[in-house]
């Protein structure tokens, strides 16, 4: 174990602010990424990282800051674990690339067991890795269209999939990401995903699939329904348990593929492992990716063998999927979960969290909602409880308010109004209080 979370009192506090914020030489690099780098890639905080450890982001100014956007949720063990840290370096130090289909590696082997032993299914379990999450979800609708031979896909509105163009697809959030930007890929339904705040039951949306599957789509042709366990750029909205088992049955009945898309809530992001193992219900296919291995870019699909095997030689792939180095960097996060108790963690986080955000919510009325599982909590701004007119305004002065205070968040929902964790679980009890602290006082500054 690296050290105690709740270790004695913190000598040092863990935000330090040396210079305005942002500082001077972080100003310089955005302004002379303004000339370089395409618009598109917009800033979404204009402070230039330095240096990461564990929870904590230091800046080229000297600034240090608690960070509970974990590099979108790619840090559950934090930043550069020495443990992951190692693992790159022995692995880079030996080879950095082959192809696994052309000259295979053994680390690609042991991972493959090592996860599939922690995967949510009751059979035999296979997996394949890639790169990006979106490549999950591409690949996992190539298994699901390969093994059921049906060519069409049912997702959620609020979903987030990634954005390349049949993930895009299956994403539901039309600015900034899909407007401008069709044609879509065919054969991709959308039905509503339940949302308790607003008055969508898990009862409404089961009836929507129902009736799309007579107005829409024939389910003799549907091949896949995917969805998130938890909305997470949606907002975190966590589905509810009726909705899920009533997919399960409806996809049982119609010899749909239930792919459950794990790549915000894996790895201990709700408090399990894997989100849907709160809920009990098997799925078919799982997609894998951000927390995976602590940074580096890997992703995986795991599912039951039966499907995973369906497609032939080399109907999956690429030549950069399941790198050695990202590989040994997530054997290396699994043994932190172990070493670290990082579940343990993760759900004392969220009790934490979530006792801060039903006292804020008490206080100030533009706080409609508190939601999540387990560390994976978000709150809700609105314009006014009653007609819960969403206010991203808030959600973003909140965020910039934070982070002239010392704490890095992110905003999530399909108005861009909430403010959402995803902090490192590795976090201490002193760092997360400074940045509960700090969050709490740009809420005083936003909305007193
Ligand atoms: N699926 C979910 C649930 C996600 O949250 C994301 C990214 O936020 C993706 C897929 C896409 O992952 P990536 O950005 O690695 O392509």
């Amino acid at each position: 174990m690296r050290r105690g979370y709740g270790d004695a009192v913190a000598v040092t506090r863990a935000i330090e602010l040396r210079t305005e914020i942002p500082g001077p030489r972080s100003r310089e690099i955005i302004e002379r990424k303004e000339r370089v780098v395409a618009d598109p890639l917009g800033v979404y905080l204009p402070i230039v990282i330095a240096q990461g450890n564990g929870a904590i982001v230091t800046d080229v100014d000297g600034n240090s800051f608690v960070d509970f956007t974990g590099g979108v949720g790619c840090l559950a063990v934090g930043h550069a674990h020495p443990r992951v840290v190692a693992a790159v370096q022995e692995q880079a130090a030996r080879f950095l690339h082959t192809d696994f289909t052309i000259v295979p590696y053994e680390i690609y082997v042991e991972y493959s067991e090592r996860l599939t032993a922690l995967a949510p299914f009751s059979g035999p379990v296979k997996a394949a890795f890639f790169n990006a999450g979106t490549e999950a979800v591409e690949n996992a609708v190539k298994f699901a269209r390969g093994y059921t031979r049906r060519p069409a896909v049912i997702g959620f509105e609020g979903g987030f999939h990634g954005r390349t163009l049949l993930s895009l697809t299956l994403t539901s959030k039309t600015h900034p990401y899909k407007v401008g930007l069709g044609p879509f890929a065919p054969e991709v339904y959308r039905i509503p995903f339940p949302d308790e705040y607003r008055g969508i039951t898990a009862r409404d949306s089961l009836d929507a699939l129902e009736r799309a599957l007579s107005t829409q789509v024939a389910a003799e042709t549907v091949a896949a329904v995917v969805v998130e366990p938890v909305q997470g750029e949606g907002g975190f909205i966590p589905a509810p348990q009726e909705f899920l088992e009533g997919l399960r049955a409806i996809c049982d009945r119609e010899g749909i593929l239930l792919v459950v898309d794990e790549v915000q809530t894996g790895f201990g992001r709700t408090g399990r492992m894997f989100a849907i193992e709160h809920y009990g219900v098997e799925p078919d296919l799982m997609t894998v990716a951000k927390s995976i291995a602590g940074g580096l870019p890997l992703s995986g699909v795991l599912g039951k063998a039966e499907i995973m095997d369906s497609l032939w030689d080399n109907a999956v792939g690429g030549t950069y999927v399941g790198n050695p180095v990202a590989l040994a960097a997530a054997v290396a996060v699994l043994d932190v979960f172990e070493e670290e108790a990082l579940l343990e963690r993760a759900q004392q986080i969220g009790e934490t969290v979530r006792a801060r955000m039903l006292g804020w919510q008490g206080r100030f009325a533009a706080i409609g909602d508190v939601r999540g599982i387990g560390p994976m909590l978000a709150v809700e701004y609105v314009e006014d409880r009653e007609t819960k007119e969403p206010a991203p305004g808030i959600a973003s002065r909140v965020a910039e308010e934070a982070a002239v205070r010392g704490l890095l968040i992110l905003k999530a929902g399909i108005h861009s109004n909430c403010n959402r964790v995803l902090c490192p679980l590795v976090i201490t009890d002193a760092e997360l209080e400074e940045g509960l602290a700090a969050w709490e006082e740009a809420l005083e500054a936003v909305l007193a």
